[in-house]
């Protein structure tokens, strides 16, 4: 009998590792050559044409990421928000998408300002009440899109219920997980494609940008995608595909700790007299925290993401004044990355921001979790 080696650590450390045929090299060699060459009788016994078409390095990713996400495939892009396009562009005009009140704004963006000038049409509703879910329905609709935890509120959606009302009304279904690596699984809880921005935790060192889309099933909306992405050619480059395979590699101890952290930092400032509010799904008060834990479990107990938020008494001013304060944090944009960061977000979305003026969100790193709190009751003081 073969032996079975599937724990997380094992498997991220392995897939897509084997050392080089060629060379015996242990870390994969980059490949940049953009051509590839073909045998006398024209055929290309390697697999691989021209390096927009396929690439080794991306197959080893995407071979990576669709195990992971638990799908038939995965299609990198060069963005998170190029990944997020191709999946919109699946539609035509005339077709209509139900999203969440809130979200990334940048894939709000995309629907909004460059699909609504296609004759694409959206409602944003409140996912957090299914009703609102099962009352946005129209005939035209083909696309449901969820965003849980969402950005920044951390607001919890029902996926498995979002994704049973896509399939009854003939709308496909995709959540973007890029906040939930591990924990989530949306392909299991009945979704048809999850999104990342691998720029995020897949990442995991502030420095290489990228998205992707996996799809549960072989059907013709992964062809579709996988055409945007070889044809559209929005690719990630080789090297970019090589940092992320190698920072994979390390991802479930960085969340292991990421999350950890998280979680004791949030109770810690629960209840702060600085704060008017802390959101994070792993706490008991957190108002889906039950639905949190039936739908974040995939990585074991108690992990609920390294994502927090917390609204701190006063307006935008007083966030402003504790983001000045922080000297571990580094105030950035961005998250999932091995450094700490905090964000005023609704200064950098932009002034039709829905996000409430006195939010700070937090990205946990990997510092001590002690460190990071004395931070932040410093600049709380
Ligand atoms: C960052 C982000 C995106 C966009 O990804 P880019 O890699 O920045 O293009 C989409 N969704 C979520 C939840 C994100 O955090």
């Amino acid at each position: 009998m073969q032996q079975q080696f599937d724990h997380f650590e094992t498997r991220a450390t392995h897939a897509g590792h084997n050392p080089d045929a060629a060379s015996g090299a242990v870390a994969p060699p980059i490949v940049l050559s953009t051509t590839f060459v073909r045998e006398p009788d024209g055929t290309f016994p390697r697999g691989y044409i021209y390096t927009r078409e396929n690439n080794p390095n991306r197959e080893a990713l995407e071979n990576h990421l669709a195990q992971l996400e638990g799908g038939v495939g995965a299609i990198t892009f060069s963005s998170g928000q190029a990944a997020a396009m191709s999946i919109i562009h699946t539609l035509s005009p005339g077709d209509h998408i139900i999203a969440p009140s809130e979200m990334y704004y940048g894939v709000r963006k995309i629907i909004r300002s460059l699909y609504g000038r296609w004759g694409v049409s959206a409602d944003f509703v409140d996912m957090r009440d299914i009703i609102n879910v099962k009352k946005a329905f129209r005939p035209q609709t083909r696309l449901v899109w969820m965003e849980t935890p969402s950005n920044p509120g951390l607001h919890i959606t029902d996926i498995r219920t979002v994704a049973m009302l896509a399939r009854e009304h003939n709308a496909l279904s995709v959540c973007d997980n890029t906040w939930s690596p591990l924990i989530q699984r949306p392909l299991e809880l009945g979704c048809d494609m999850v999104i990342h921005s691998s720029t995020k935790y897949f990442g995991g060192h502030s420095d290489v940008l990228g998205g992707v889309v996996i799809c549960r099933d072989n059907n013709g909306v992964f062809e579709q995608i996988h055409e945007m992405q070889t044809v559209g050619g929005a690719v990630p480059s080789p090297f970019d595909c090589w940092l992320l395979l190698r920072s994979l590699s390390s991802l479930p101890h960085r969340l292991r700790a990421q999350y950890t952290s998280a979680a004791v930092l949030a109770n810690a400032l629960q209840g702060h007299r600085a704060l008017e509010a802390v959101h994070y799904p792993g706490l008991s008060i957190h108002p889906h925290h039950d639905i949190a834990r039936q739908q974040m479990n995939r990585f074991g107990d108690g992990y609920f993401g390294g994502m927090l938020s917390i609204q701190i008494r006063g307006g935008a001013a007083e966030a402003m004044a504790v983001a000045a304060k922080v000297q571990l944090f580094t105030r950035a944009t961005s998250l999932g990355g091995v450094e700490s960061l905090i964000e005023h977000r609704a200064s950098v979305e932009g002034p039709d921001t829905p996000t409430p003026s006195n939010l700070l969100r937090l990205s946990i790193g990997l510092e001590h979790p002690d460190d990071l709190l004395a931070d932040l009751q410093q600049a709380l003081a």
